[in-house]
């Protein structure tokens, strides 16, 4: 078992050379600068649509000119790109470690945020940084600069290149780490990528313990449309065959369909951890597979979020086709936002759907967009640092694997063969991790320096010479 590897080796002390390059690193002054790093950065305008990402590329290359670091506009259209910066191996004896982030982030409602402490204020109020970002992505972006930094002014013998990539539209069409990937790959060429993903939520499932995700795992999606045609008329005078009613009838077969939860070895693990930080008799349970499957199984279907992970997803997200009250119109349209565990294929879930709806005349699916769940394993050094250092010291925190239920940039990269791993190093409450893609987005300054020590610790510990 993966778990217990990575519970013995979070128990024991982390690796010398770890520990000397930690002692190297003033945290106060760290922390400070980059705090002041992120507040900067939130002020600068990359919400997208329209993205315009090549102001926050310039913003980081500022910063990485000022300390020497070499980089690179990776651009894609105007006003659009990428960047890559890069810290080469002293002698390589793995191949090059990745710092994904994404320069973009979602637009806002102004109206919904606080006026004091707006999505590009940057402000420092009640102990958080405010500022669309703050959580996704542009926090994690600051830490794994001044990680960059930290490892240049300290002159940190590499094992192996640490590469910082911050891609262009993420939130929307995924065009920067496409275009990383199938044109500027021999720019980029890593084998290791820390990216988004899972985080560290406090009292996520007991009162005083956090539990913080590692996602290995991206599921697939499926986006259809669902599409009846009929007979068009008078609101007045119903007749069989109409749009609409078959619409309806579909979408009542459709909504029948029932998902078997699969308790996977990614979520067995990740359950064995929080037990065994818990303990007593609930983390006996959690610790073993065939009493999570009989006694904690319904729980963990009723909680939207933990259902989410342990099953194929069809999620009505529009329907529409009316014209007026009074007209029957020739077609009715339904939207579907399947998200598809690994291996179940969008074709598999397609299939499903049809077989499910083929006793419905003049209904049909069209496909907007399918990709199949990626994953990379547990079994690797970097996934068993990122646990380790989540929750170093700390016997109230558990981490492990997780299946991430959204998609990231995580799987273009695995695309080339990358062993990709979704961590956001910041332990937030709840509250705040729903600010993500809301309103009032905001991260604790006390977690920028423990995310920054974090990060730092697994960046030295799979990349420093021993
Ligand atoms: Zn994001």
């Amino acid at each position: 078992m993966i778990v217990v590897l990575a519970a013995l080796a979070a128990a024991s002390e982390p690796p010398a050379h770890v520990t000397r390059w930690r002692a190297q690193v003033d945290w106060e002054a760290a922390q400070a600068e980059t705090v002041a790093l992120l507040s900067a950065y939130l002020q600068v305008d990359t919400r997208n649509p329209p993205g315009m990402e090549e102001v926050g590329a310039a913003f980081l290359g500022a910063r990485l000119d000022a300390e020497g670091i070499p980089w690179a506009l990776l651009p894609h259209s105007e006003g659009r790109a990428s960047l890559v910066a890069r810290l080469n191996a002293t002698n390589p004896t793995a191949g090059p470690l990745c710092l994904v982030s994404h320069l973009d982030v979602v637009g806002w409602e102004d109206e919904r945020w606080p006026a004091d402490r707006g999505p590009l204020s940057g402000v420092i109020v009640d102990g958080s940084i405010w500022g669309r970002g703050a959580l996704d992505m542009k926090g994690m972006g600051a830490l794994e600069l001044q990680t960059m930094i930290l490892l240049k002014r300290l002159q940190v013998p590499l094992s192996r290149d640490v590469v910082l990539l911050a891609l262009a539209d993420e939130e929307v069409a995924n065009v920067g780490a496409r275009e990383a990937v199938d044109r500027y790959w021999d720019q980029i060429g890593c084998s290791h990528a820390i990216n988004e993903g899972g985080l560290g939520v406090k009292d996520a499932i007991f009162d005083g313990e956090s539990v913080h995700g590692v996602s290995v795992a991206e599921k697939g999606i499926l986006w259809v449309e669902l599409i009846a045609t009929g007979r068009a008329g008078h609101g007045s005078t119903p007749y069989p065959g109409e749009a609409p009613d078959r619409l309806r009838d579909a979408m009542v077969a459709i909504d029948r369909m029932r998902a078997r939860p699969v308790f996977d070895e990614t979520m067995l693990d990740l359950l064995d951890a929080i037990g065994r930080t818990h303990g007593g008799a609930t983390g006996a349970v959690l610790r073993s597979p065939l009493l999570v499957r009989t006694l904690a199984r319904k729980k963990l279907m009723n909680e939207p979020a933990t259902r989410a992970i342990l099953t194929d997803t069809i999620h009505l997200t529009g329907v529409y086709g009316a014209v007026a009250p009074n007209v029957v119109p020739s077609e009715a349209r339904a939207m579907y936002d399947c998200r598809l565990r690994p291996g179940t294929t969008p074709g598999a879930m397609l299939e499903r759907l049809r077989e499910a709806t083929a006793h419905v005349d003049g209904v049909r699916f069209e496909v907007i967009s399918a990709a199949e769940s990626s994953a990379s394993p547990t079994d690797d050094p970097l996934f068993r640092a990122l646990v380790r250092y989540a929750v170093e010291g700390r016997p109230t925190a558990a981490a492990g694997p997780l299946l991430s239920v959204g998609y990231t940039d995580s799987m273009d990269l695995r695309r080339k063969g990358v062993r990709a791993y979704g961590y956001v190093p910041f332990e937030v409450t709840a509250e705040d991790a729903e600010t993500m893609h809301g309103h009032g987005e905001r991260v604790p300054v006390s977690e920028v320096g423990s995310g920054l020590e974090r990060l730092f610790s697994v960046v030295v510990d799979v990349a420093a010479a021993p």
